[in-house]
Order: structure tokens, then sequence, then C-alpha cells
């Protein structure tokens, strides 16, 4: 426990691309705060957790040394600081890959024409580890930002950098080489209170997490279906999972409830139909509690 008044620390990006989904990840598992860019330090109303609002980069160093029990951040700021935190969960927003870029048309190729290179990165580290896995020595210039325009300048011949679309790399001029890692934010944990569970708070904060996350990406779906079709509908429909039967008042007919992952739904609702369902209602699921 990192104070003594009982109450989690859970830190996370103050301002930036991260933290507009943090927070929505947390109200939704409910918690109840008010947050302001400015604020520090916001209590949690309904629940005994503290938010701390920090720049991303110390973030993994706080949860390390008990300063915070808890953070949110990306797992490419995780790798690069090298903190010894447990990784609780993967958050699914936030996703990008650091990934070395070369010029386009240029005459770096792959992987052994880097050798003696210089490449530009605000993750020295993990660039480092990587080009020693691979027995690669390039200079490696450590830039704190706008690393895309530093072969423009002359200051390196190739970048190491964050991408989600590569969009930026492609209006300087560049092209993605290789991926070094992939990345999206997630839960840390400090290693001894995790370990210790001397605080039986943090079981209750992660299965509220928890449960909005397995929440996300999936619909519920109800459908009425002539009573012969059961059978047919449970075996056509691959993305339904042990369906719920209820019968009508008219004994012809039944209705079927499932939870279906959104990114089939589609496919699902086209199966169903051809199979006979008819008044098909899709909601959204706010939480799973398993
Ligand atoms: P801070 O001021 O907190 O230090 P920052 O400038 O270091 O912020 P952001 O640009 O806000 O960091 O990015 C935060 C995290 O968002 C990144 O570490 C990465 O995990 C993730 N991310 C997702 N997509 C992108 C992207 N296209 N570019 C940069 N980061 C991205
Ligand atoms: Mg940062």
């Amino acid at each position: 426990m990192s104070n003594g008044n009982g109450r989690l620390k859970l830190a996370l990006q103050k301002d930036g691309r991260i933290t507009e989904e943090s927070i929505a990840l947390l109200r939704a598992a409910g918690m109840n705060f008010e947050f302001t860019v400015r604020s520090l330090f916001s209590p949690c109303t309904n629940f005994p957790l503290d938010l701390l609002s920090l720049r991303d980069d110390d973030i993994p160093e706080y949860v390390q040394d008990g300063v915070s029990d808890l953070g949110i951040v990306g797992a490419n700021v995780v790798e690069e600081k090298g903190a010894k935190v447990t990784v609780v969960e993967g958050l699914g927003f936030g996703k990008c890959r650091l990934a070395i870029c070369v010029p386009r048309n240029g005459n770096l190729t792959d992987l052994g024409s880097l050798r003696g290179k210089r490449i530009a990165t605000s993750y020295p580290k993990t660039l480092g580890r990587f080009l020693s896995s691979r027995q690669i020595s390039a200079d490696i210039v450590e830039i704190s930002g706008s690393v895309e325009i530093t072969p423009a300048l002359n200051v390196a011949d190739a970048t190491c950098d964050i991408l989600s679309t590569g969009s930026t790399a492609r209006v300087n001029g560049l092209q993605p080489l290789l991926t070094v890692m992939e990345s999206e934010a997630v839960l840390i944990a400090n290693e001894d209170v995790l370990e210790s569970r001397a605080n039986n708070e943090i079981d209750r904060l992660l299965t509220r997490i928890r449960s909005s996350l397995r929440a996300r990406g999936n619909k519920y779906v109800m459908m009425n279906a002539p009573l012969t079709s059961v059978e047919k509908l449970k075996e056509l429909v691959p993305g339904m999972k042990s369906p719920t039967v209820v019968p009508l008042a008219n004994r012809d007919l039944v209705s079927i409830q499932s939870v279906v992952g959104e990114e089939v739904l589609w496919e699902v609702i086209e199966q169903l139909k051809r199979a006979g369902a008819s008044d098909i209602v899709v909601t959204p699921i706010e939480k799973i509690i398993p």
C-alpha cells in the first residue's frame, strides 16, 4: 500500500493520446470522479481510489516504486522504462507499433542494411535491445520528439518511432521497414501490492474493470424463432455460445438470447434470419461478470 489511508492509487496519463479512453474505462467500471487536466489528484467518490495524473513516462516507475499501486500506460512505455511491474491486463485501446522506418526509394531495404547507420528514436533502450538481439550494431540517436523529420535533416538515416496508421511517416517520405514491438494501453500493478493482496480493494477494482472490458465488443441478441428451428439455429451460429432458450405464450415459438461478438454480428444476424429467426433485437452490454 502506497499510503496509510487505505485508498488505492491509480496513475493515468494526464493529457495525451490514451487519457480519454483511460477515463472512459474507469467510468465504465463504475468509478465516479471529476477529472480535469489541471488536477494532479482526483478522488473517486464511490470507491477508495485516487487517480494521479502524470506524464506517461513517469507512470511505470511510480508503479514500480509503489508511489502508485496501479497505472494505465502504453506497453511501449513499460518496455522502454524496463520497469519491474506486473502487467495485469491489455486494455484494447492505444494500439500502435514501434517500427523502424527508412526513406522511401533509398538503399536501406532490410535489417542488415542498417549496420553502422544512424537511427533516431525516443525509444533507445527498446531499439538497442532489439538490434543487439539480432546482432546489428547501429548508432542510436536519442531524440525526444518529431523523430520523423530527422532523416530529412540528415540527423539520422532511419527512425524507430510509434506508428498507428503510418501516415506521419509517409508524409515525411518514410516507410516502415520492420516492427520492433506491437503495443496497446495496459493496466499495470505494483508487484508487492498485487502479490500480498494487502489491500483487497484491488481485487474489487480489478473485477469491475474486467467486467467492463469483457462487455466491450459484445452485443446481447434476442430473437424469436420457431421451436422447430432451434437446433438448426444453435448449430448454424458459431458466434453464439450456449444461448438461452425461453418458451413463449405461442407454443410454436421460442425466444433465443445470446451474447455475440460485434465483429461477427452482421454475419450472425444474416444466418439467423435465413434459419427462421425474426424480431431480432440487438442491445449493448454494460458489464459481464463471470
Ligand atoms: P506525455 O506528455 O504524457 O509524455 P507523450 O507525448 O509521451 O505524452 P502520447 O503521444 O500522448 O505520449 O502517446 C501516449 C501513448 O499512446 C503512446 O506511448 C502509445 O502507447 C500510444 N499511441 C497510440 N497511437 C499512437 C500514435 N499514433 N502515436 C503516438 N502514440 C500512440
Ligand atoms: Mg511521454
